[in-house]
């Protein structure tokens, strides 16, 4: 297996399949207009599997397909069909804002899809309208019911965000449990396009946990064995799991496994890397597989990110990349780079 300079594997890999996203969530999308990478950038499916074959060959062995709003590229389910069974992989999954998702389940599931994550922040729908900017709660939630009508169990993921949906979370836990979807709160992150970003709006993890046994009691933390996985789990005293994802103010960089390719083949190595390796040159200019082995396994060797740790020792915070230089680097945004 290959390992970085600081004995992380190479194991996780996050695919975006667009940056184009049918939400515009006021922590991930404030503005009123983006620049888009070229058509002609986006990846081919050909060339996405070509390169899923190759970091197969590394040591990857999940893979996450996501965005933008995955289910927004065409024939998504295609895309599935050509990777999920390959050799190697354990573990497939998606994560979307579940808009589209009622259409697409069957599709995606018969071309080899086994897990889910739908992103949804709030219950309630003037604050979905006020916070992701379009009145889709009802489709958001159609998506869950066919979520859990295909694969029973799956996953919640919920922004947190101090006097926006702060005041929610027994609410989702309430609402996820009859699909048996674990909810997963996320610390506000200052990632690229969070431009509204202050440490004032972020919940910490103590602060959910209090927050949550003020109405529950008692919270036990579940122990795991040693993972990569970001969430630590907790449970109710009636059974019932939920994570929390303490990103912004306890990171896990110490075990984090994962890279992120963009659409258009850029490969980042932390969600805060300034710059990626740019794996659509390599493949546009014939490099062969063994080439462009060498270059993903030389950037992964040379890997010492640990952006989010560095964000936190900073001290004085406030949102990582300023909207003008977002402008000019599209690459930096989260909805480019894929969450
Ligand atoms: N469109 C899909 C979705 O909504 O799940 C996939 C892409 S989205 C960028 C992936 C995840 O990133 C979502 O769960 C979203 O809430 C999360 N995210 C975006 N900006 C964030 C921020 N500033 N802090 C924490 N999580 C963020």
């Amino acid at each position: 297996m290959l390992h970085d300079t600081l004995a992380r594997p190479l194991r996780n890999l996050r695919l975006s399949v667009t940056d184009r996203c049918n939400l515009r969530c006021l922590y991930c999308m404030p503005e009123a207009d983006y620049v888009w990478l070229p058509r002609e950038d986006l990846l081919h499916f050909e060339e996405i599997a070509t390169l899923v074959d190759v970091f197969l060959s590394l040591g990857v062995d999940k893979i996450r397909l996501t965005g933008g709003e995955p289910l927004l590229r065409r024939d998504l389910a295609a895309l599935v069909r050509m990777i999920s069974g390959k050799p190697g992989l354990a573990d497939l999954a998606l994560t979307t804002n579940g808009i589209l998702l009622e259409d697409q389940i069957d599709g995606l599931a018969a071309a080899g899809l086994r897990r889910i994550t739908v992103s949804l922040d709030t219950l309630r729908r003037d604050r979905f309208v006020a916070l992701a900017r379009f009145d889709e709660v009802d489709r958001v939630k159609a998506g869950m019911n066919a979520a859990h009508r295909v694969f029973g169990a799956f996953k919640i993921d919920t922004v947190v965000i101090k006097g926006v949906n702060d005041d929610e979370l027994s609410d989702l836990i309430e609402f996820g449990r009859p699909l048996a979807a674990e909810v997963r709160f996320i610390e506000y992150m200052d990632v690229g396009g969070a431009t509204q970003w202050s440490p004032a709006h972020v919940m910490s993890r103590q602060e959910m946990l209090a927050a949550l046994s003020a109405r529950y009691g008692r919270i036990e933390p579940i122990s795991e064995p040693a993972s990569s996985a970001p969430a630590e789990r907790y449970r109710l005293p009636d059974g019932t799991t939920f994570g929390i994802i303490a990103s912004t103010t306890d990171p896990f960089c110490r075990t984090c496994d994962r890279s992120r390719l963009t659409a258009d083949g850029m490969w980042f190595l932390c969600l805060y890397a300034t710059d990626g390796l740019d794996l659509r040159k390599a493949l546009r200019s014939g490099a062969s597989v063994d080439e462009l082995k060498e270059l993903i396994a030389a950037g992964w060797r040379g890997r010492d990110d640990r952006g989010a740790e560095v964000r936190l020792a900073l001290g004085e915070r406030r949102a990582f990349v300023p909207i003008n230089t977002l402008r000019l680097n599209p690459h930096l945004e989260m909805h480019t780079r894929g969450g």
